[in-house]
């Protein structure tokens, strides 16, 4: 039986590993930390009982992704679907919110009810053209022309300083920002639009679901269907040199797939100059400063409404969330930035002991930062939730600095594998339609550094199985491997 070795077990690492399991191979996952599922994890970081996500918390790109849906991860994973995609605090107590019913939302944002429809409900009621042109641009031409292009009209008409004119409420340019942001770049940005356009549709198609009890049910229910067939995961061995890694013998079939970070491939001693000097020049961004909260209640959001949003985009106005990206691309962190909030037990009892609750918060900050994040992210929320501080039972930060400890795919502290920028959505780490092959016989990459890029879909490891069994004559799709 040919041998197929991923190291990593991220979601890619994972959904690449029960593809192989599934298409014959025998299949053994190495994984550095001592627990499975990279991004996918779920600990007791600050307090017994209390369950925080270590990074992915919701999953708008999840149940979209053709490899889960063939997966059938629906059906295997308890899915909770809010009715507020994400909600964003104003000062003065009032919010605009995002709710998965995109006439309620344009309803509220009252000047802005036209706008907001007219630049969502065409990508929304076509998600599918909408993921299938953002993740497959390199592979082939989309499968639904008109709304890729619409897709790329929107994003230079929010991607630009035309962005500045898109809306005449500060609600509705609060809310569009909070989600552009996600993307860790500068505002306005192409790369910044791609993406925040991609999950403001989502939040009104799919919704922005997440998995009741942590984004690690969906490790384990990748992790069961791959012992089911065979494969095995090895916890608590990071490899550091692929020259001295038993993978068995590329001429008689066997594979390696890395789930790392492609600086990996670097040492297998085959690796030609001109890839190593590809590799060298992927260019690893901005990165993030997380701080996990313990709390003895719900957060005493002033708008009752976001109490009730897992999702909470906290910062304030358009101009402050692009003041404070801004301010990251230029080395700084912002005294009132741009924090990302989740607050699962909202709709999730399991994640804390009854009527207490945990918060996930991070902030941007430069490469490498070694900035502790707790008291900017405490201060921010208690501006728009008077009353946080004295909530808080326990917390955990990690800064930047400290994330590679973590994961070691996570450079520098970027959570995103790698700066994402136009160019680097298109060179994913190299300029090529089959960016997962690499140029050494067997070895192939599988993580969020190759296309789609970030969010937990399992794409990126689909496509590094697919590519290996092309390679071995055996082309295989997903509807057959997962009947
Ligand atoms: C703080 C944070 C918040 C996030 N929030 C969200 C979110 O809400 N929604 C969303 O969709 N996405 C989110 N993401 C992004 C998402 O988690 C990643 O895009 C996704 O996990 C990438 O999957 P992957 O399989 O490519 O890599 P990873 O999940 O990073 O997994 C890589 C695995 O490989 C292992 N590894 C690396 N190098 C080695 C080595 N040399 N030897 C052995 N093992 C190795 C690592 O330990 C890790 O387990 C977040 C990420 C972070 C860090």
């Amino acid at each position: 039986m040919t041998r197929a070795t991923i190291i990593g077990s991220g979601p890619n690492g994972l959904a690449a590993a029960v593809s192989l399991a599934r298409g014959g191979y025998e299949v053994r996952v190495l994984e550095a930390a001592d627990s499975i599922g990279g991004g996918i994890r779920t600990t007791e970081a600050t307090l017994p009982g209390f369950a925080h996500d270590v990074c992915s918390a919701v999953h708008p790109a999840a149940l979209a992704s053709p490899f889960f849906q063939a997966f059938g991860l629906a059906e295997r994973v308890d899915w909770i679907t809010p009715e507020i995609s994400y909600a964003h605090p104003l000062d003065g107590g009032r919010a605009a919110i995002a709710w998965r019913d995109i006439e309620r939302t344009a309803k509220d944002l009252g000047a802005d009810e036209r706008s907001w429809l007219a630049l969502l409900r065409p990508l929304s009621s076509h998600i599918d053209g909408v993921v299938d042109f953002t993740g497959n641009q390199m592979v082939r031409l989309p499968h639904e022309p008109v709304t890729a292009m619409r897709f790329a009209m929107r994003m230079l008409e929010h991607g630009t300083p035309l962005a500045r004119r898109a809306f005449r409420t500060p609600e509705a340019a609060a809310l569009l920002s909070g989600v552009f942001a996600h993307a860790n770049t500068p505002q306005p940005s192409l790369a910044g639009a791609a993406a925040g356009l991609l999950l403001a549709a989502q939040g009104h198609a799919g919704g922005w679901m997440y998995p009741r009890g942590g984004a690690q049910r969906i490790a384990d229910a990748l992790v069961t269907d791959l012992e089911a067939h065979g494969g095995t995961v090895e916890t608590g061995v990071h490899v550091r040199d692929l020259a001295s890694l038993d993978w068995g013998d590329p001429n008689h079939g066997d594979v390696l797939l890395l789930n790392s970070s492609p600086r990996l491939a670097l040492t297998h001693p085959d690796t030609p100059a001109s890839y190593a000097r590809a590799l060298r020049r992927y260019r690893y961004g901005p990165a993030a400063a997380k701080v996990d909260f313990a709390l003895d209640g719900p957060v005493p959001w002033l708008d009752a409404q976001v109490a009730q949003s897992p999702t909470v985009h906290v910062g304030g106005t358009r101009e402050e969330i692009w003041a404070s990206e801004n301010a990251v691309m230029a080395g700084r962190v912002c005294a009132r930035p741009y924090v990302l909030a989740v607050q699962p037990s909202v709709l999730d009892g399991s994640r804390a002991p009854a009527g207490k609750a945990v918060l996930w918060a991070y902030v941007h900050v430069p490469f490498g930062s070694d900035l502790d994040a707790t008291d900017l992210i405490t201060a921010q929320i208690e501006r728009f939730a008077p009353g946080f501080r004295d909530l808080i039972l326990a917390t955990h930060s990690v800064p930047a600095s400290d994330r590679e400890a973590i994961n070691p795919s996570e450079i520098g502290g970027d959570v995103l594998g790698g700066a994402f920028t136009i160019p680097q959505a298109l060179a994913r780490p190299v300029l090529s339609t089959h960016p997962w092959r690499t140029p050494m016989r067997g070895v192939y990459l599988a993580s969020a550094s190759t296309p789609p890029g970030p969010g937990v879909n399992g794409m990126a490891g689909w496509h590094a199985a697919r590519t290996v069994l092309e390679d071995a004559g055996r082309p295989s799709m997903l509807t057959e491997l997962f009947a």
